[in-house]
């Protein structure tokens, strides 16, 4: 059996709930989980390193204010939890560039904790997984992250980022070359790229996730719904991949689409 965690990133208070549903319905009427790594409070300023605003800010709208809690997205917070297949992550919390690259415990332990309160008077439920903004996460901010999340999902783990007290348990990962692990009593999962963005050539897009799937027993798979909604017009052709995905997945009967909270429960093999 293959196991599939479907990962979209930069929910936050802009997300047109309009653009959740248009991606994701052919995966959720066939039962498949959709885990949302949603932004607490987004910094409503946030510009790529070439000084454009953020895809997920520009692709919809939210409040002029400079911290927009997701909250306000008062319809998008109903839509989320009026579908039970959506599982909220927790994707640090103001999604300033490497927010969680940096090595201050104590402005990351803050982050961590507003987010999980803003997401909890949302009314969502506590998650079970943590989604560092670009995938960046410092030896100090695993350690905060792993005191208070199940599951971590990130790109991939560099040995100068393991805490000490993890390297009995990342050796023998690293050796046998496996993606996802154990340590301190957590999941830590990797992810083999973005394989569903618009930076990729559209052409092998499905045979890149089939390949990915088929050689793993756990593959997350991410993507970003802004990246879909380009300025918030829809990108049929991309649209229509990521339905493609959802028939191969449903066509596969070795194909099971799990959650984050799956996992936490130690239901799901990981390597
Ligand atoms: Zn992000």
């Amino acid at each position: 059996m293959h196991y599939v965690i479907l990962r979209d990133d930069d929910t936050c208070a802009f997300t047109p709930p309009a653009c959740l549903e248009r991606i994701y319905r052919p995966f959720l009427s066939r039962g498949m989980p959709v885990n949302i790594a949603a932004i607490p409070e987004v910094r409503t300023e946030v510009r790529t390193p070439d000084g454009r605003l953020e895809g997920y800010l520009t692709a919809g709208n939210a409040p002029d204010v400079p911290l927009a809690p997701i909250g306000l997205g008062r319809e998008l917070v109903g839509y989320l939890k009026a579908e039970p297949g959506y599982h909220i992550a927790q994707h640090g919390c103001h999604h300033d560039i490497l927010e969680f690259g940096d090595s201050d415990r104590r402005e990351l332990a803050r982050r961590l904790d507003r987010g999980a309160k803003i997401l909890r008077e949302a009314g969502f439920p506590q998650p079970a997984a943590f989604v560092a903004p670009y995938d960046r996460l410092s030896k100090a901010a695993f350690v905060e992250v792993a005191a208070r999340f199940d599951v971590i999902s990130t790109g991939w783990f560099e040995a100068r980022n393991v805490p000490l007290r993890w390297w009995a348990a990342y050796v023998p990962k690293k050796m046998r070359k496996r993606p996802h692990w154990r340590a301190g009593g957590r999941y830590l999962l990797s992810h083999p790229g973005c394989l569903l963005s618009f930076q990729r050539p559209r052409g092998p897009m499905l045979a890149s996730v089939r390949k990915a799937v088929e050689g793993a027993t756990l593959t997350v798979l991410v993507s970003h719904w802004w990246e879909l909604f380009p300025g918030g017009h829809p990108d049929a052709e991309l649209i229509g991949i990521m339905h493609e995905v959802a028939d191969w997945l449903a066509s596969r009967p070795d194909v099971r689409v799990v959650s984050f909270r799956d996992v936490a429960s130690g239901r799901v093999p990981i390597n």
